[in-house]
């Protein structure tokens, strides 16, 4: 064979033929001698254990046996093929059964020889049997001595044409014995020592035909660590390279409105983590380089206020500030708080929503332009084109996780030099999520409530305990209390969701009947000013009910409503659970969240529910969330491209994405623009190989 090398098509290797190589391509989209590389077994099988026939149970383990067939026979049914054997060893016997028969099987299957067969056993028809079992005579030598046997995964077709398991093998250690030594080391000295990390080419042996476990286990830590490395490393230049060629707006001092605000107005004493994550911000938004930043914090942590400080600052040093959030009625709730928080400051604030009459909207578009407004509160209308700006400095994004990486680079664009940008989670990210698909930003944590918050009581209820949970919402209205009951509304059966919560609404004020009680209904059908009405209805105390859709999810605060009854609450995932349950609990009294569910569960609504009633930590709710949906679901479909890893695993691999974060820090710290010659393995190969990921990003 011609020396192949890493970029050589796999036409060329020994073994793969034009068909193979064509299908190779088409079904697994493998092209080169490197892709194949990359392919790695999805899992392995311990051939070092022999089975007998007399120990086999129902598993999903692959096997191994060692005996001889016996006979062979083919069988029809419905026009279909297949092939039954009879497998003997001596403590009893076992059925072996192929489909697809082709002329070549029979042949294939060696008859009274000494052999070993791996397989999967299952029952099938009353007895257990193995389904196309892999053979190996006895009389061959092993192509190595290893324990540990990859599995490549593969389709029936690719089988059928010879892509088999002993292809897969034979091909790949080929390519190693030939390109082996192409795979260079892409990592500096210095952090495989610190982070004890073998060698990449090693890696690559043991991971497709592992000596020991312990092998196995050193190359997936060194391949996985080496994925997350490279992809945070991007992520982390192209911070480097945003700021070196974005100058931001430096806030060199803090000035009257903040002072004043802080020392004659401030409502409450801050936490300390407000206080703390407020200097953290100063301190970023100080420098010369625009901040991208985003705030964590649970709900209820106080976001808002924090929010607030900075775009004081932000106007102490001449700019303006915008604060977006993703509903109009948490636009507006934003707006009256700040409102009111700022009434005896000399501050100009605005609110700009969808529903803005053309009038307001005009003149707003006017004292921006000139700058006579500070503060401009919106929701996504404040991002169209025709909004300008006279000089905005700052803009906040409340409840980010709506919010694209696309949506932030609008922003930019608002000034000449781009404004500072914060955004603040709804609820918390898990760790490994802002570490690596937001590892663009900066993070600060608000990891603590503010005095006096009482843990909500979290209780599950089915519906045989209705009459029970009506009791209980009477008995907390006659104390002055308020209540939340919410319906799920999912887009797939919008009807149906329509239908549940009106019919709801009804037993409701049947239950709770007027003069005495007064019930409001707040949903996403409904007009704004009807929505907006109803609202203040509630904040007024004027009714003691309000049904709802989650609409109310976001922020809304109304500190006297205290209990909050969830309906088909397994239909809401955790984190929105989290979030409803947070609209409660904001005052001084006892607060309780009723979860009701029918009795029959899903496996995964159970944790859920069980999740909610065990614990009121949002940074421990999104733990549980990201171990049950996976990465994928929690960001979305449109951004977890950007999560699928090859290897890693963002929930079982926690360890690594954050030894790999502080590997990167450390390197981009010492060597941001990877000058030195100890880091051209890396800056080489993040150029041949990641450079091009990372344009989606790159935003101005
Ligand atoms: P979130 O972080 O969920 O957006 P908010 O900013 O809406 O939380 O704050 C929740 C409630 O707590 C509001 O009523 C707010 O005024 C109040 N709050 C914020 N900070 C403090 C504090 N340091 N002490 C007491 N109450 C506070
Ligand atoms: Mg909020």
């Amino acid at each position: 064979m011609s020396k192949v090398s890493f970029h050589t098509s796999v036409d060329y290797v020994k073994g793969i033929g034009p068909d193979k190589a064509r299908l190779l391509k088409e079904q697994l989209g493998l092209k080169t001698c490197e892709d194949l590389l990359n392919y790695f077994p999805f899992r392995y099988i311990d051939k070092s254990k022999i089975y007998t026939v007399s120990q086999l149970g129902n598993s999903s383990a692959d096997i191994q046996l060692k005996g001889r067939i016996t006979s062979l026979k083919e069988v029809r049914q419905n026009k279909k093929k297949r092939l039954t054997g009879i497998f003997e060893d001596s403590t009893g016997t076992l059925e072996l059964v192929w489909f697809n028969v082709t002329p070549g099987l029979v042949k294939s299957i060696p008859l009274y020889e000494d052999i070993l067969i791996f397989g999967k056993v299952t029952p099938f028809n009353n007895k257990l049997n193995m389904a196309h079992p892999e053979i190996e005579k006895l009389s061959e030598a092993r192509l190595a001595p290893v324990a540990l046997e990859p599995v490549y995964s593969n389709s029936e077709r690719l089988q059928k044409c010879g892509i088999n398991q002993r292809f897969f093998k034979k091909v790949i250690r080929e390519i190693l014995y030939s390109v082996g030594d192409q795979i260079e080391e892409n990592l500096p000295r210095n952090i495989l020592v610190d982070y004890k990390l073998i060698s990449r080419e090693k890696a690559y042996r043991e991971i497709h035909f592992p000596t020991h476990y312990q092998d196995l286990q050193q190359a997936e830590y060194r391949l996985k660590f080496e994925e997350m490395f490279f992809f945070q490393l991007g992520f982390g230049l192209q911070k480097i390279y945003r700021q070196s060629i974005t100058p931001g707006h430096p806030f060199s001092s803090v000035g009257d409105n903040f002072n004043e605000f802080y020392t004659r107005h401030l409502p409450f004493p801050l936490t300390n983590a407000q206080k703390r994550v407020i200097k953290e911000i100063r301190k970023d938004l100080g420098k010369s380089t625009q901040m991208n930043r985003l705030l964590q914090g649970d709900v209820g942590s106080g976001k808002t206020m924090v929010a607030l400080l900075c775009m004081l600052i932000a106007i102490d040093n001449g700019f303006q500030a915008s604060l977006i959030a993703p509903t109009e009625i948490l636009a507006t709730q934003h707006y009256n708080n700040i409102k009111e928080f700022l009434k005896d400051m000399n501050l100009s604030v605005r609110l700009l929503t969808g529903s803005c009459p053309a009038s307001e909207r005009k003149k707003i578009y006017k004292e921006l332009k000139q700058g006579e407004l500070h503060i401009l509160i919106g929701t996504h209308a404040v991002l169209e084109e025709k909004v300008e700006f006279k000089n905005l400095g700052l803009a906040i994004i409340d409840e980010q996780h709506r919010f694209g990486v696309e949506q932030r680079s609008r922003l930019w664009s608002k000034n000449t030099i781009p404004p500072h940008i914060l955004v603040m989670t709804a609820t918390p990210i898990p760790r490994t999520l802002a570490m690596s698909y937001y590892s663009d930003l900066d993070v600060s944590v608000i990891d603590e409530l503010p005095a006096g918050r009482k843990e909500i009581k979290t209780s599950h209820m089915t519906d045989a305990k209705r009459l029970t949970v009506f009791k209980f919402l009477r008995d907390e209205i006659h104390k002055g209390r308020q209540v939340y009951v919410i319906y799920p509304l999912i887009e797939e059966s919008e009807t149906l969701d329509y239908k549940d919560l009106m019919d709801g609404f009804e037993s409701i004020e049947r239950e709770f009947p007027m003069p005495e009680y007064q019930v409001s209904i707040l949903h996403g059908r409904m007009k704004s000013a009807d929505k907006d009405f109803e609202m203040q209805r509630f904040i007024k105390n004027q009714t003691q009910i309000m049904v709802a859709t989650t609409v109310i999810e976001v922020g809304v605060n109304i500190p006297n409503a205290s209990v909050i009854v969830i309906e088909s609450a397994e239909r809401f995932g955790l984190s929105q659970l989290h979030q409803l349950r947070g609209r409660v609990g904001r005052g001084t009294e006892q607060s309780y969240c009723i979860l009701m569910t029918k009795s029959e569960l899903s496996n995964e609504a159970r944790k859920r529910i069980y999740a909610m009633c065990e614990t009121n930590d949002g940074f421990r709710i999104s733990e549980v969330d990201l171990e049950l949906r996976g990465p994928g679901n929690i960001l979305g479909t449109q951004q977890s491209g950007t999560i699928d890893f090859k290897k890693t695993d963002l929930v079982q691999d926690k360890i690594i994405v954050s030894l790999s974060k502080s590997a990167v820090d450390q390197l981009l710290i010492e060597d941001p623009q990877l000058q030195l010659e100890k880091n051209k393995p890396v800056r080489n190969f993040f150029i041949s190989h990641h450079k091009h990921k990372f344009h989606w990003a790159k935003i101005s």
